[in-house]
């Protein structure tokens, strides 16, 4: 009977104290220290005291942990604990450790919340080996010098706090977890609900009788009626799924994110061992080939758990990429890599995306996952947003197309959860669809070389699995929690449907940051289309060509796009790594590339076209070649001369006659395209379209000019870019000297110097004849540090929406910042053109290497560069090229898209003298706005070929497919090339209808003789 009303606030207080100094202690009942050495390898072991330092930045240590178990707790239950000087709360961001069994073989890692390794008590001796790694903690949010292994230094970082080794107590272990489960429903009910001060008053009779010198069996007893009242029917389901979000760079460089799979896998196996009903996911195959590669028979014994059900391949793709920078053939190959290594090592093929982390999603990818196989979608980042709140946790996600995936966003925010009442409650309070779904999703574990899930959290989700006061708790899958949603829509539920882009309202900054890690992927993404076009060409000419040739290339090139290497969010270490990767990449690309024109074409000079258009354009070449045009020596001592070049076909190279010439005098220059003018401080002042009579910048407002901000974001500075960084931005003043490079007629060049501060920047403004666009070429000197720097061009074009170039497609973005939703996205991302346009004229902004756009203000502005200090001091320091152009154009996006890769794939000029006879477009698609992505020879080495192309304008296109020869059979497939659908053939010539936007991956078979 309760005789005094004590405070309720002290009662808890006196919970938490007592769990932590009088129930804790009971887990443990008897400890003895082992003796502990280390060295730089087994090989060089000493005698090490515990509490001495250890653990230079970035190094490894063995310690070797070995001591007598006494003969009188063979029947106990024992078990070795090491802390390696762990801070408990960081867990993944500091020093980890490997516990490797007598022949090496990884057993467990050790972790923050995962120190104990399980021994065999009556083998009367624990020895046990760890391999350690003295990875650094980084100072939130300040540049640090631990990032490079040139500047980390070697002061060493830990203090081993201790190696013991102990007898558990199961009773007393239950206890704790009966006791923080209880506690923890008890905190999260509302105040007037009757089981709180119900759930109270059980905990004290608890801790009374801990006082009172009761056995834990004892108290178990007085909390177990709680524990066993279940909850209410119809509550919320959750469905918990163990996973570790390991980010495959980040803090850390790849050669330890290797270590870090090793641990959290071996992890991961030992407690599936353990326990049964244990269910971890796993994404990103380029892991596990780690893996594969430096641990083979732990690899087989994940084999053996994927064959188990209990270990689940997730995601299909080869890294968790980022969404906003891979070009879309990029996408697809993640899912291709990631798809097929499943499939090969463990006849699995993913159904759900699962990308949790990641900085923005296009509205292309619904048609790409579900191409890929994966018609289901799981993501949270989203709940990071900084001004609105996503309105929906399970949705369709309608795409460009109007294809749709079903999407989760797990309402627990946070993919690294530790099923606690908390959590349970939290995700209950804010799940958004309880008025027709029963079921959420919770991904629990410590990511990061965290060691993922614990055997404490699946203690408390056996305790919630049925528990009155929080949802029902199941241990399961993705795919156990979507087919339970598929089955509530079939029943007739309102799934909600959110249509076009999942815009992330925060971290815009990684549009721009470490811009040289984005140029070296854009550069292999270009090469690598090129290289399989030429190939498939010689393909049907007859060579024989390995379909699997670049597979190694491609894989390193994917890892590389994980979404804190390409999105610039990492130390300086990863950068460095990364711009390696791509510069030996295509470096190898450019040598392939070579030696196969060169087998195409022996001898003689022509012109080899990737782009799916047909172009007419001035190129530079040695000498000039035999024709009818006029030439131009340059002052490089090259000659221009105008070339016409079929799409997707090698040309011979012979100058043809433009159709007009360019004109450069005092302060203008024009061509019967465009004329434009500057002014004394190298500004544009007045762009016009000659043919359709119309001025493109605003009066008084001048174009092409260069803006300064300084750029410090409130806490992720790589990632972040606030709004009044992009409003505080500030013209740089005058030019220094305004130069005309080149006077025409075929080209003319006029360069504008400026220098500002530390940093300096040559402009050249490039008109070429036959062109219809201004090309303005930055090379920038970049000395600044937490700047931002931008080129904006103003335009007289009236439009609420501007169009974007993304993945497979475009997506409209608001021009102005009338509501939260439009305000939130003053910085976006585009490939390759941003356009605004009026219905029957619109100006596009082009790049050959930018992706942050900035919309409002009558302005379309292009982020050039950033400088920020954390995670990498030295980020974007440096010499800068890119290329962006003004193109004025008529009604639609066609031409836009068109122009946008003919300045983004150059052609390319080979050899010298004059070619022999050239082979045909190994391919020819008609229809206005139809892109190629890609041409290759069919992955099954068949001899079929595979063209994916895409409507890039929005229109419902008619278009033909022809070969050099007759095409006998044609079909629709999905990304991996399996045929989906098969097309009639006539007269050897396929007819397709696309509709807006629609991604299809064409696969053809040629017959072996005949002439289409
Ligand atoms: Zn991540």
């Amino acid at each position: 009977m309760l005789l005094v009303h004590a405070d309720r606030e002290l009662i808890e207080e006196r919970i938490t104290r007592e769990v932590f100094e009088r129930v804790l202690p009971l887990v443990h009942p008897q400890r003895i220290p082992l003796s502990v050495e280390a060295g730089a390898s087994l090989d060089e072991l000493a005698p090490f005291e515990v509490a001495s330092q250890w653990g230079a930045p970035w190094g490894t240590t063995w310690f070797r942990c070995t001591g007598d178990i006494p003969g009188g707790w063979s029947d106990q239950r024992v078990e070795v604990i090491i802390d390696l000087g762990f801070d408990a709360d960081s867990a993944g961001f500091q020093c980890e450790g490997l516990v490797r069994d007598a022949d090496g073989k990884p057993m467990q890692g050790l972790h923050p919340r995962r120190m104990a390794i399980p021994v065999d008590a009556a083998s009367g001796r624990a020895d046990i080996v760890v391999e350690a790694a003295s990875n650094p903690m980084f100072p939130q949010f300040q540049p640090s010098a631990l990032g490079s292994l040139d500047t980390a230094g070697d002061k060493q970082l830990y203090r081993f706090r201790r190696a013991d080794l102990v007898v558990v107590d199961p009773q007393g272990e239950a206890l704790l977890h009966d006791l923080s489960v209880l506690d923890g429903v008890m905190r999260e009910l509302a105040f007037r609900d009757q089981r709180r001060p119900r759930l109270l008053r059980v905990l004290e009779r608890a801790l009374d009788a801990v006082a009172g010198g009761a056995s834990a069996g004892e108290v178990r007893r007085i909390v177990a009626p709680a524990l066993a009242t279940p909850a209410g029917a119809g509550v919320h389901h959750v469905i918990a799924t163990g996973h570790a979000h390991i980010d495959t760079a980040w803090l850390w460089p790849i050669r330890e994110t290797v270590r870090k799979c090793i641990r959290t896998f071996a992890s991961a196996v030992d407690l599936m061992d353990r326990h049964r009903e244990y269910v971890f996911s796993c994404s990103q195959a380029q892991q596990y080939e780690w893996v594969r590669q430096q641990e083979p028979a732990l690899f087989e014994r994940i084999k053996e758990k994927v064959a188990a059900g209990q270990w689940v391949p997730v995601g299909g793709m080869w890294v968790e990429a980022d969404m906003n920078l891979p070009s879309g053939e990029s996408l697809v190959r993640q899912i291709v890599h990631g798809q097929r290594y499943f499939e090969e090592h463990f006849g699995v093929t993913c159904r759900e995306v699962w990308i949790p982390d990641v900085f923005g999603y296009p509205a292309s990818l619904p048609q790409i996952y579900a191409a890929g196989g994966m018609p289901r979608f799981v993501t949270q980042k989203l709940s990071w947003n900084r001004t609105n709140r996503f309105p929906h946790h399970t949705f369709w996600w309608e795409g460009l197309d109007g294809s749709r995936v079903l999407t989760h966003f797990p309402p627990v925010d946070n993919y690294g959860a530790e099923i606690t009442p908390k959590e349970l409650a939290y995700s209950m309070e804010r799940f958004a669809e309880h008025a027709w779904s029963n079921r959420s999703l919770i991904p629990y574990g410590y990511g990061d070389g965290g060691g993922g899930p614990t055997r404490e959290m699946l203690a408390r989700a056996e305790r919630l699995a049925d528990l009155d006061g929080m949802p029902r708790v199941e241990l399961g899958t993705a795919a156990d929690f979507f087919a339970g949603v598929e089955a509530e829509a079939a029943a007739g539920a309102p799934v909600p449907v959110w249509r076009g882009e999942l815009y992330f309202e925060t971290h815009r900054g990684t549009l721009t940051s470490q811009i040289r890690t984005k140029l070296g992927n854009r550069r292999c993404e270009k090469l690598f289309r090129e290289v399989e076009l030429w190939a498939a060409t010689a393909s049907v000419l007859g060579h024989d060509i390995d379909p699997h040739e670049l597979d190694d290339l491609w894989r390193d090139v994917l890892t590389q796009q994980f979404h804190d290497i390409l999105p610039g969010s990492s130390i300086a270490w990863v950068h460095a790594d990364a711009e390696d990767t791509f510069e030996r990449v295509g470096t190898d690309l450019e040598q392939r590339l070579a030696d196969r024109l060169a087998t195409m074409v022996p001898s003689g000079a022509f012109l080899a076209n990737p782009a799916s258009q047909e172009r007419r354009e001035v190129v530079a070449v040695a000498t000039a070649p035999g024709g009818a045009g006029p030439t131009q020596r340059l002052a490089d001592g090259r000659d221009a001369c105008f070339v016409t070049a079929p799409a997707l076909a090698l040309a011979p190279l012979s100058a043809a006659e433009p159709h007009d010439k360019v004109v450069v005098t005092d302060r203008s220059m024009a061509n019967g395209n465009v004329a434009v003018c500057w002014d004394l401080d190298g500004h544009l002042v007045s762009v016009i379209d000659v043919t359709r009579g119309r001025e493109l910048l605003p009066a008084g407002r001048p174009a092409a000019v260069l803006e300064l901000a300084a750029d410090h974001p409130v806490r992720y500075d790589a990632w972040d870019v606030e709004s009044w960084t992009i409003e505080n931005g500030v013209p740089i003043p005058a030019a220094e000297s305004i130069t005309v490079d080149e006077a025409g007629p075929l080209v003319g060049v006029v360069a504008v110097r400026r220098t500002f501060g530390p940093s300096t920047a040559t402009v050249r403004y490039v008109l070429r004849a036959g062109s219809p666009r201004l090309d303005i070429e930055i090379s920038l000197d970049w000395h600044h540090d937490e700047h931002l720097l931008s080129m904006v061009f103003p335009l007289d074009v009236h439009a609420d929406t501007a169009t974007c170039g993304v993945q497979f497609g475009a997506v409209k973005r608001p021009t102005h910042a009338s509501t939260s939703w439009d305000a939130a996205k003053f910085e976006v991302c585009a490939h390759r053109y941003v356009d605004v346009a009026e219905p029957d004229f619109g100006v596009a902004v082009l790049n050959n290497g930018r992706y942050g756009h900035g919309l409002f203000g009558g302005a379309i502005r292009v982020s050039l560069a950033r400088a920020a200090k954390y995670p990498d001091p030295g980020a974007d320091q440096g010499h800068h090229d890119v290329t962006l152009a003004l193109f004025p154009h008529g009604a639609g996006l066609a031409d836009v898209v068109a122009e946008a890769e003919r300045l983004d794939v150059p052609l390319r000029v080979v050899g010298d003298g004059a070619a022999d006879v050239l082979p045909g477009p190994v391919v020819t698609v008609t229809g206005r706005g139809v892109e190629v992505d890609a041409v290759k020879v069919a992955d099954d080495s068949s001899g079929d070929l595979v063209v994916r192309l895409h409507e890039a304008a929005g229109n419902r296109v008619a278009t033909t497919v022809a070969a050099p020869r007759r095409i006998t059979a044609a079909s629709a497939c999905d990304l991996m090339e399996t045929p989906q659908r098969h097309f009639e053939v006539s007269d050897g010539i396929v007819a397709i209808t696309l509709r807006p936007f629609e991604l299809m991956t064409l696969r053809m078979t040629l017959d072996p003789a005949g002439v289409s």
